[in-house]
């Protein structure tokens, strides 16, 4: 039988029960991460919890965990579970309370939920490239907290889904900021360009680990503002997530990127991440 964690605990996931005055099941009222899991190993264990807790104190969740408690339960549910590829999806919320908008008053704990999923690596997209659409982005701003409210993710999602796209890529006016659960990378002249990580975006893990493989590997890159225009007019464009990865972009809307096959930096950065993950 499958396993999560309930508030810290590894137990049976028919056992669980979610309370419909839950803050997050009322109001989006709480934080979440995704950890990917190769070979039974979690990537980036440390840089993910560490966010988490990032997260919880910018809307002043108290996480009433130790990290080293948290990454020690998280390694042994994916034991349990015997996942070998896949991803721990956790989130807290803000805990169980009568409804009101204001927090609770009384010290209330928040309710932690982890759990599995067998997820392979996106192979054929990653070979092929994907498509991307242009959404305007129309979030709040603090996007920079991974937060349960994801309307405006969703929509945008959904919109590229049903134009046949993987993903939104995001702007705000003629700047983009970012796709609906993923990071923009565009390559000019051999120079890598993406969005500085301010209150607008959400400071992906994979971007960072983009980041220092460039600065590792005498790979140019920018920390720039980017336009709709530049992007059309790149010579590369690649997505970067937790689940996919370095992620390439071939076509945006209707305008064909790099002639409709992963550009040269976008291969060499997949392989260097590749050697990362050890597999
Ligand atoms: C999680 C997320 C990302 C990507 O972050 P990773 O840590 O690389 O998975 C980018 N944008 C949004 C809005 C996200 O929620």
């Amino acid at each position: 039988m499958e396993k999560i964690i309930f508030n810290g605990e590894i137990i049976e996931r028919s056992k669980v029960n979610i309370d419909i005055e839950d803050r997050g099941y009322q109001f989006g009222d709480g934080i979440y991460e995704v950890i990917r899991v190769y070979n039974g190993t979690l990537f980036t264990k440390e840089e993910h919890v560490n966010r988490l807790y990032e997260s919880a104190e910018k809307i002043s969740i108290h996480i009433p965990y130790e990290k080293l408690e948290l990454i020690q339960t998280l390694e042994e549910l994916v034991q349990v579970n015997q996942l070998k590829t896949g991803i721990i999806y956790l989130q807290l919320t803000r805990g169980s309370f009568p409804r009101q908008h204001g927090f609770p008053k009384s010290e209330v704990p928040p309710v932690y939920v982890a759990y599995t999923r067998e997820m392979p690596i996106p192979k054929v997209s990653m070979d092929d490239g994907v498509k991307g659409l242009l959404v305007e982005d129309v979030r709040w701003l603090r996007c920079d907290i991974k937060s349960l409210n994801l309307l405006g993710n969703i929509l945008a999602k959904q919109k590229a889904a049903e134009s046949g796209c993987f993903e939104a890529i995001q702007h705000r006016g003629e700047e983009i900021t970012e796709g609906s659960s993923s990071n923009v990378f565009i390559v000019k002249d051999h120079c890598l360009i993406t969005r500085p990580a301010t209150n607008l975006i959400l400071n992906g893990i994979t971007r960072q680990v983009i980041i220092k493989l460039c600065q590792e590997n005498g790979i140019s890159i920018r920390e720039e503002i980017f336009t709709i225009n530049d992007l059309l007019e790149a010579d590369e464009v690649f997505i970067s997530s937790t689940t996919s990865e370095v992620m390439p972009i071939i076509q945006v809307n209707d305008k064909v990127i790099s002639s409709g096959t992963p550009g040269e930096i976008t291969r060499k950065l997949q392989h260097l991440f590749q050697q990362k993950i050890g597999l």
